[in-house]
């Protein structure tokens, strides 16, 4: 009966999108009329630039101009946003549309089918597009296969609304590692929520069957299971590669934790799968909390370091070199701090987000290359964009958090060219909010109006 429930509500939900968002084909506006955008401000990120008023001058799928003012031609409609800032499409790099908030991540593999956890996707993705997220890179299924590939589909051909999607299929993980389904009865066979691979052969083997079944970037789990232990009661674990970085006499929160988490993977197969997802086109971001994990992925040449919890010297160093972006997903580890279950556990997450927050003004001082994502999934659809503001806090500029968005961002899901600028040529993704971002991030919390693609999915003109 709940379940019942859930699936009548997910349709009423569905049944609620505007008309003129659902009948899209082919990702393109249904008429060829030009659009003009106009609003108070418009906001350029290179050249780095606000400009009063803005206009964005839209035909068919792209940006054709963009400035203060640019042509209007015949029988252009004109669409007035008001006291509004003009920006690209939100960008966010990690994400999980399968998953959703009130059950465990695991538990939702083993008590959801995937087409239930299909739908429930649909919807996220929707929330998401309307928070004017218009760029996502999927992080994984987290147990539900390659269903991205119909979702993505499905959104690619205008039948639902949703973001432009990079997707992984299930993230690849070692056999017990991080994801695997510990702590169940093994009688029970439960299903983890990652593909295996414990070795380079199956690393690439398994590459080759998620590109098989739709995927479009490889996620990999390098570090787990990541964990706080009292201070100096583990330093590396015995790891001899941990001790030799120094990584023992990292202190971790001020003064009662270390932070402590195994790599999964060797460098030598980390750089086997980044070969065979360059043979493919495309590149690999790994879940990767801390060292020396960091330090084999940036040698392998992976796109993004997600998490990025802690990071040596060194590992620093290169990803500045390299142009390696760390995701610090602060959202996240907010929310499970705020929402541990029990006292034990918010002391353990509040000093995890702690030393995040230590390690990540040691990160952005040594210009560690950022992009934005909030690993949104566990927490509520629709609402990540808090990220850009908790980037804010913990020592970026607004500026800077929007460039790591927008640039970093694109740049990660290989979209460079085509998303986060509002430029002649570039997909028409396009958002508006109340006030200056610049002077205020928290406006990206509060998008007005959505356009992907040169149709508008949310304010004025969704109808
Ligand atoms: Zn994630």
């Amino acid at each position: 009966m709940k379940k019942l429930g859930f699936l009548l509500g997910a349709l009423a939900a569905l049944a609620a999108v505007p008309i003129a968002a659902r009948v899209q084909r082919g990702g393109s506006p249904k008429s060829q009329q030009p659009i003009v955008l106009h609003a108070a401000r418009l906001f350029e990120v290179v050249p780095e630039k606000i400009v009063s008023p803005g206009e964005v001058l839209v035909e068919g799928d792209r940006i054709r101009a963009a400035d203060t003012s640019v042509p209007h031609p015949a029988g252009a409609r004109i669409i007035d946003l008001g006291d509004t800032t003009l920006m690209p499409g939100l960008i966010d790099a990690h994400v999980h549309l399968f998953l959703h908030p009130g059950t465990a991540e695991d538990l939702q593999t083993v008590e959801e089918s995937v087409p239930q956890r299909t739908i429930q996707a649909t919807l996220a993705a929707r929330a998401d597009l309307m928070a004017g997220f218009t760029s996502e890179r999927d992080m994984g299924t987290e147990g539900a296969g390659p269903a991205d590939t119909a979702l993505r589909e499905a959104i690619n051909a205008g039948l639902l609304p949703g973001p432009r999607l990079r997707i992984s299929g299930m993230a690849i993980s070692i056999l017990g590692g991080h994801e695997d389904a510990i702590g169940f009865n093994p009688a029970q066979h439960v299903l983890g929520n990652a593909d295996y691979a414990n070795d380079t052969e199956q690393l690439i083997e398994t590459i080759r069957q998620q590109r098989k079944d739709g995927s479009t970037f490889v996620k990999i789990y390098e570090t787990g299971p990541d964990r706080m232990v009292p201070h100096g009661s583990a330093p590396c674990l015995g790891d001899p590669i941990c001790a030799q970085l120094g990584l023992g006499e990292q202190p971790g929160d001020p003064e009662f934790w270390d932070f402590h988490t195994p790599y999964q993977y060797t460098e030598a197969q980390l750089k086997a799968a980044v070969a065979e997802a360059a043979r493919l086109d495309t590149n690999v971001g790994v879940h990767c909390q801390g060292e020396p994990a960091a330090r084999f992925a940036v040698e392998a040449g992976v796109a993004s370091i997600d998490h990025a919890t802690q990071l040596s010297d060194g590992t620093m160093r290169l990803m500045k070199e390299k142009r390696i972006p760390a995701v610090p997903t602060f959202a996240i580890f907010e929310y499970f701090a705020d929402h541990a279950p029990t006292p034990e556990a918010a002391a353990r997450e509040h000093a995890m987000l702690d030393y995040k927050i230590h390690e990540f003004k040691r990160q952005v001082a040594a210009g560690v290359p950022m992009a934005v994502g909030s690993d949104v999934g566990p927490f509520p659809h629709g609402t990540q964009a808090r990220e850009f503001e908790l980037m804010a806090r913990y020592g970026m500029t607004p500026l800077a958090v929007l460039e790591a968005d927008y640039l970093d961002g694109a740049r990660i899901l290989t979209w460079q060219n085509q998303v986060g600028q509002l430029k002649p040529g570039y997909y028409a993704d396009i958002i508006a909010v109340p006030g200056n971002p610049l002077a205020d991030i928290t406006a990206v919390e509060r998008v007005e109006f959505v356009m992907k693609g040169g149709v508008v999915y949310k304010g004025k003109g969704s109808d």
